[in-house]
């Protein structure tokens, strides 16, 4: 039976560890399509364009929102992030899902077009705020001001916690990946998507009718 691809939205204040958890989600399931944003940001050591962003200049930028070419676009700590439309609406109709690391703006995009009805959101808390800040310091890839700066932003982003379908304390990251798996298994049975389901039925009433 085919099955609609779901599109999976996880957001965090920056360091609670959603890349972490959606690298870990890649690894379980290598069917899962990673959405690729473009941004502004000049890329992390290690970071690998076409892989982790499109790293795009501004005129760029504007040039792909302006060709309609994003399904959502934000700006967040002062750059411009946006997801590309096209590879998401190739996924999906496919029948495969995709993992986006987004924050609240592009999430409450995404969950306001057409698309909403396929839409799985996961919001992810720290355990505390010291420990976030732990986190950015001990991932090592951000200036200090840049730090601080995530950090300031933090509440900003934890005060829209609401607005998602499930929430999740990324204390122990084992349990959260084993939650974040049991959430997107149930998830993908969902009837919405499962759209063979109708004729099913009608073939189980045709077959129940020549019964009687
Ligand atoms: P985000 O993508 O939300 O900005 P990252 O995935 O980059 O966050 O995680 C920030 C840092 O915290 C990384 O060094 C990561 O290894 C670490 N981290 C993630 N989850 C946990 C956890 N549950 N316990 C301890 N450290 C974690
Ligand atoms: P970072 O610079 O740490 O990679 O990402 C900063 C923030 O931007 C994170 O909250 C991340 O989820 C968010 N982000 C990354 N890509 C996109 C995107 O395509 N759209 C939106 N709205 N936010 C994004």
């Amino acid at each position: 039976m085919s099955r609609r691809g779901l599109l999976i939205i996880l957001s965090s204040p920056s360091g609670a560890g959603k890349s972490t958890l959606a690298g870990l989600l890649r690894a379980w399931d290598d069917t899962l399509e990673f959405s690729v944003s473009a941004t502004t940001r000049p890329p992390r050591e290690g970071e690998q364009d076409g892989k982790d962003y499109f790293f795009v200049s501004a005129p760029e930028f504007q040039n792909l929102v302006s060709q309609g070419e994003m399904l959502e676009h934000a700006l967040v700590f002062g750059n411009y992030y946006g997801s590309p439309k096209a590879p998401v609406k190739t996924a999906i109709d496919a029948g495969r899902d995709v993992l986006f690391d987004i924050d609240w703006q592009g999430a409450q995009q995404i969950k306001n077009s057409s698309l909403q009805e396929h839409v799985l959101s996961i919001f992810i808390l720290p355990p505390s705020i010291k420990e976030l800040h732990r986190r950015l310091v001990s991932r090592g890839q951000d200036a200090p001001e840049v730090i601080e700066r995530r950090m300031q932003k933090s509440w900003d982003e934890i005060s829209h916690w609401d607005g998602y379908d499930y929430v999740l304390i990324n204390a122990d990251l084992n349990t959260t990946e084993e939650r974040l798996k049991t959430i997107i298994s149930a998830e993908r049975l969902r009837r919405s998507q499962q759209p063979d389901l109708m004729d099913h039925v009608r073939a189980l009433q045709t077959e129940f009718g020549e019964m009687t």
